[in-house]
């Protein structure tokens, strides 16, 4: 690990006397949570638990998008649940396992996935697979290497159209000996095919980002990895969350992703790697504080408009942008992003992911 996740220990107990101070407030002056018999313990902890019930054989969770590239079919695979855990508004370790998952298991994953009837239906249309296991696929404790060999053998066998394999993880666990292995393996493939490693990014500000949403993420890491990703010419996609924390008001909010942008362009620009900001207007998730805090009246998800706001700083950069408009279930009762009416809007920022046009998200009036 880090240095900075090492700092980050010490950060969690001054942010509970601290950043988190409205928590405490809001705690004391707020009956119901009391009445519900909610010690302070509690309401800083997420309070989800794990999906052990689901069947080892088969993946968490599948679905297929679109983006600039065309079809994509993004899987999650069931393994353990992310080590690092920490994250504020994350429940994602609430759709894998408490214990380990091993890799005939996973191996077993590639084959239903691969038998599906809308996968074996899509296979020659499908242009770009995500491959996420709600962690990071690069943290071998987690995710066999083997699982991940025989992965790359099936999709260079099914998928004869791929033009980007993307891969979720966390960029300390990204290592030049892999990524070689996945250079050579994605080249074998019918088609050109790159490689995009996407990292949770969240927040530029790095008091937002570390010390508030505990992400643990240091610049530098992200920079050695665009090092690494620019000497085979692969992308980099990172994971950002519009208004992440209640720290924020909705329009630091937007100042704080266009940060991101104008970060991601010197990025691209000094790398000279293709990056996309995956932009996610925040739900409050189950189990965390963003629940509590929406319970409490102190946080409120963004604003579509102000996302779409947020990303035309964007136009004329290095830098695509990926909306991500899928709360995978995990918003509590009225913590989504989407509100009532705003539909139309939703299906425009879906055009948007498919043909970067800005005149999509152009303000109006
Ligand atoms: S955001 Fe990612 S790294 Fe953080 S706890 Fe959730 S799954 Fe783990």
């Amino acid at each position: 690990m880090s240095i900075s996740r090492a700092q980050i220990q010490i950060y969690d107990i001054i942010d509970l006397f601290i950043n988190k101070f409205y928590y405490i407030i809001s705690f004391l002056f707020t009956p119901h949570i009391q009445e519900e018999g909610m010690t302070m313990s509690k309401l800083f902890a997420k309070t989800y638990g794990f999906d052990d019930g689901h069947k080892q054989k088969e993946p968490a969770q599948v679905w297929f998008t679109h983006s600039i590239d065309g079809l994509v079919l993004f899987v999650v695979f069931y393994t353990q649940a992310c080590r690092w855990g920490k994250c504020a508004g994350c429940n994602l370790p609430s759709l894998s396992s408490s214990h380990h998952i091993g890799y005939l298991d996973i191996m077993k994953q590639v084959d239903t996935l691969f038998s599906r009837t809308d996968v074996r239906k899509h296979r020659k249309d499908i242009r770009q697979v995500v491959l996420s296991n709600n962690g990071s696929v690069f943290d071998q404790e987690i995710f066999s290497t083997t699982a991940l060999m025989y992965f790359m053998a099936v999709v260079n066998r099914e998928l004869p159209n791929l033009a980007v394999l993307t891969i979720e993880t966390q960029p300390d666990y990204v290592d030049m000996e892999e990524l070689e292995i996945l250079a050579r393996a994605i080249h074998e493939g019918t088609t050109p095919t790159t490689l995009e490693v996407a990292i949770g990014f969240e927040a530029y500000d790095d008091r937002i980002r570390n010390k508030v949403f505990l992400k643990g993420l240091s610049l530098r890491e992200v920079e050695n990895l665009a090092e690494k990703l620019a000497k085979h010419g692969f992308r980099l996609k990172c994971y950002f969350m519009q208004k992440p924390v209640p720290d924020m008001t909705d329009e630091e909010a937007v100042r704080d992703i266009q940060d991101g942008i104008d970060y991601l362009h010197k990025l691209a620009t000094r790398f000279g790697i293709a990056v996309t900001m995956h932009l996610n207007p925040t739900y409050a998730a189950r189990g965390t504080i963003l629940e509590t805090a929406l319970k409490n009246g102190i946080y409120a998800p963004p604003r579509l408009a102000d996302v779409a706001r947020a990303a035309r700083y964007a136009q004329g950069k290095r830098v695509a942008v990926h909306f991500g408009l899928n709360d995978e279930g995990l918003a509590t009762e009225g913590g989504s992003f989407i509100r009532p009416g705003e539909e139309e809007f939703l299906k425009m920022l879906e055009r948007f992911n498919e043909t970067q046009d800005f005149s999509l998200i152009e303000e109006k009036g």
